[in-house]
């Protein structure tokens, strides 16, 4: 679709478009496989020699048209959807490292990630090096080793909101010779758009704000194309060396700015199988549809709600980066001026038994394990989503063991303070 459109047009219209006489709405391709006329037809699309879909555990079209919306939204060259955002902060690091191989990646990313990279990853052979994302250039450099193969961060963390500095992210990484690869769940490509600060990869967990509504879990991997591989030959060889389970094909060579993509796809799809369904991305599209509406909506309500809190006595602190008092704020003006997410935490005076009291008086407030959707929700990561940490990495997270995470809705916001209100009285 034109790049000249803008991101709205874009949200509801990218992805599929129908030739004469077909679907008006992307159909769902809700089949396992794909028909050819000709077995050399079929052996054609093993080799990679010809486009075309076969098997749905690699490639199905309604995920491709999601996928390449996503792509359009983030300014993007190609993307690829996952079965979650685990799977896709996987995969983004998995294909182009190795067991020998290490990333450097910020203590503030999201439990489930700090978990995959800093314990499983571990156990698969790569290494790595959690740095502080707020620490100085020649600090954040001094992490890197001849076997770094990636920088890795938040756009806004989930739940610390720290904002990350793309351009500091981006010139470390480029300096020593790796891609910055970015979870940019947070912001969605409605507020921030990475590519255009220097991140070379993207990656989201669409089953936030993208789905929208806690429909379905799923992920995504954008890749900017931008990022030169064939620099560095001796670094990357997944991809710049003959793929052996590929009859010999090099994937820089054939496919050019689609290379990561392409191997994601053909060589991690095919192996380890974390597609989406494409039932789910159905849906993902239709949530995708309404982006740019509920983003702003999201960051309107949740900034009434940071201020509200923020001059209530009860409470002790209060963190969203929209507010002057961030120390994220001058960060988030310039990486997202349009706002930053819904997501706000704070914490009760009194310490964490107050701030857990006061999350079971909530009522429309419901406690989910889930974050980022149509509907206010809030969450205890110390007793939650990050219950596998010590209080020590906890710190070190930017997570106080008071933490509330509140997420917050769509709904009026006359509605959800109240609910605060009442709440607040009866601790
Ligand atoms: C939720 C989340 C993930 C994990 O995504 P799933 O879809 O739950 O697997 C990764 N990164 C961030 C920033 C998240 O908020």
């Amino acid at each position: 679709m034109s790049n000249g459109y803008g991101i709205e047009t874009k949200c509801v219209q990218s992805g599929w478009q129908p030739e004469c006489g077909e679907p008006r709405v992307l159909p769902i391709y809700q089949s396992t496989t794909f028909k050819y006329d000709t077995s050399d037809q079929m052996g054609r699309l093993f080799d990679l020699e010809d486009n075309g879909y076969f098997y749905t555990r690699l490639q199905n079209p309604t995920n491709d048209a999601v996928a390449a919306k996503i792509a359009e939204l983030e300014g993007g060259v190609a993307a690829m959807l996952t079965s979650s955002g685990q799977a896709a902060n996987y995969f983004a690091v998995f294909n182009i490292c190795e067991a020998g191989d290490h990333i450097v990646v910020s203590n503030s990313v999201y439990g489930g990630t700090f978990n995959l990279y800093g314990t499983t990853l571990k156990k698969q052979g790569i290494d790595c090096t959690f740095i502080d994302p707020d620490a100085s250039y020649e600090e954040i450099g001094a992490a890197f080793k001849p076997n770094t193969k990636a920088l890795v961060a938040e756009t806004v963390a989930n739940p610390s909101l720290v904002v990350l500095d793309i351009e500091k992210m981006a010139k470390v990484a480029h300096d020593h010779g790796v891609p910055l690869i970015v979870d940019n769940t947070f912001p969605t490509p409605i507020n921030c758009r990475p590519f255009e600060w220097g991140a070379d990869i993207v990656t989201h967990s669409t089953t936030k704000y993208m789905d929208g509504h806690a429909m379905s879990v799923g992920g995504c991997i954008v890749d900017s194309g931008n990022f030169d591989w064939t620099a560095h030959v001796d670094k990357y060889p997944g991809l710049t060396r003959p793929d052996e389970s590929y009859h010999g094909i090099v994937y820089t060579e054939k496919f050019g700015k689609l290379a990561y993509i392409t191997k994601a796809t053909s060589q991690l799809m095919r192996d380890l199988g974390s597609i989406q369904s494409p039932q789910n991305a159905f849906l993902l599209n239709v949530g995708l549809e309404t982006l740019h509406l509920r983003v702003p909506r999201h960051c309107e309500n949740a900034l009434k709600v940071a201020e509200y809190l923020e001059g209530h006595e009860k409470i002790a602190w209060v963190n969203y980066p929209g507010l002057e008092s961030s120390k994220y704020h001058t960060l988030a003006e310039k990486y997202m001026p349009g706002g930053t997410c819904g997501v706000i935490s704070f914490g009760l005076k009194g310490g964490r038994d107050v701030s857990v009291g006061f999350m079971d008086k909530l009522k429309l407030a419901a406690i989910v394990t889930h974050v980022a959707d149509a509907r206010t929700c809030v969450l205890h990561p110390a007793s939650h989503t990050h219950r596998q940490m010590t209080d020590e990495q906890l710190k070190e997270a930017g997570i106080a063991p008071d933490l509330i995470r509140f997420s917050v809705g769509i709904e009026n916001v006359k509605d959800i303070i109240a609910d605060l209100e009442q709440a607040l009285e009866a601790v």
